[in-house]
């Protein structure tokens, strides 16, 4: 389908983008267009002005920030993939991008736009939730800081307000010693997942010591699957564990069940990636 008409404007500053938003006429973010072009050709998005964010300097980029990293909202899967900040400290980010989508996805596709379209079954929300990530907010209005756990709201809700702008995502250290993995099993076509797991694990004398879990592809939104993650806590990661740990991941979340995967189908995936996860996890400690 054609999409409706609408203006485009292409922002030359971030000062000049947040202006633009400010005007309260129903302008739309755009980025890398990947998620908003299909929307608007099936004219479930009709914006009367699109606002080009892709050229604003100060939103792309990756850079070391407090022992931790700093990443542009307009930052490309392509530049993550090419960070060596990325690469030697966030292996479950590396596994995460390098599975998304497809060549063209991953070149034009941006972090921001990924995150703010908050697609239930996005890679990068289960990541940034079990990094413990934060998110930089901007508006005319002012800044705040959002955690992820509470910028996930639902099926493609987010914390960001109509005149807001995702600016970067601050991603604290992993612990020192520790390691962490990203295991997800995808629908066929386009790479999403129908389950996938973060692990970020701290070992010591092959102990846990530390876990945080997040899983996304089963519900409405990605979760932090904290009750879980205390169950490694204190052990070795033994078989009996890791079902545990899986079965638990998954207690009270309401899980999907549609064309890609029945419920209980993605209930059982949920404890393959857990454990499949943890285990790629430890190994790399
Ligand atoms: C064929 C295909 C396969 C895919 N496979 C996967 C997959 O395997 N895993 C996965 O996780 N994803 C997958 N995706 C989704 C992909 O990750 C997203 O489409 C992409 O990251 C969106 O980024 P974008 O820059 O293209 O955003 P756009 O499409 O430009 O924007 C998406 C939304 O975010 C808003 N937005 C963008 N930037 C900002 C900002 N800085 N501040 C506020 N709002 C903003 C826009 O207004 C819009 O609502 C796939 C997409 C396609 C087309």
């Amino acid at each position: 389908m054609i999409p409706v008409q609408f203006d485009y404007v292409r922002a030359t500053s971030l000062n000049d983008a947040l202006k633009t938003l400010a005007g309260g006429d129903g302008t739309k973010v755009i980025a890398g267009g990947h998620s908003l072009i299909p929307l608007l050709r099936f004219r479930l998005a009709q914006p009367a002005k699109l606002l080009d964010i892709a050229g604003i300097k100060e939103l792309s980029g990756i850079s070391e920030y407090k022992r931790g990293l700093r990443i542009g909202a307009a930052t490309t899967y392509r530049d993550i993939l090419d960070s060596a900040l990325v690469r030697d400290r966030y292996q479950v980010m590396m596994d995460a991008t390098s599975g998304i989508g497809d060549v063209q996805v991953r070149n034009r596709g941006t972090i921001g736009g990924g995150v703010a379209h908050a697609d239930p079954a996005a890679d990068m929300p289960g990541v940034l939730l079990a990094l413990g990530a934060s998110f930089n907010l901007r508006s005319k209005r002012g800044k705040r800081v959002v955690a992820a756990r509470d910028f996930f709201q639902g099926t493609f809700a987010t914390a960001l307000a109509e005149d807001e702008l995702l600016i970067d995502m601050v991603v604290p250290p992993l612990p020192r010693g520790g390691a962490s993995a990203y295991v997800s099993i995808e629908q066929a076509a386009s790479g999403y997942a129908l389950a996938g797991a973060a692990v970020v694990v701290k070992c010591s004398r092959k102990t846990v010591t530390e876990c945080s879990l997040a899983l996304t592809g089963l519900s409405d939104r990605a979760f932090l699957a904290e009750a879980a993650a205390k169950l490694l806590v204190g052990t070795k990661a033994d078989p009996d564990t890791l079902q545990r740990v899986g079965a638990a991941a998954v207690e009270g979340i309401e899980i999907t069940g549609d064309i890609h995967a029945p419920a209980e189908y993605r209930r059982h995936l949920a404890a393959v990636v857990v454990g499949r996860a943890i285990r790629a996890a430890i190994d790399r400690v």
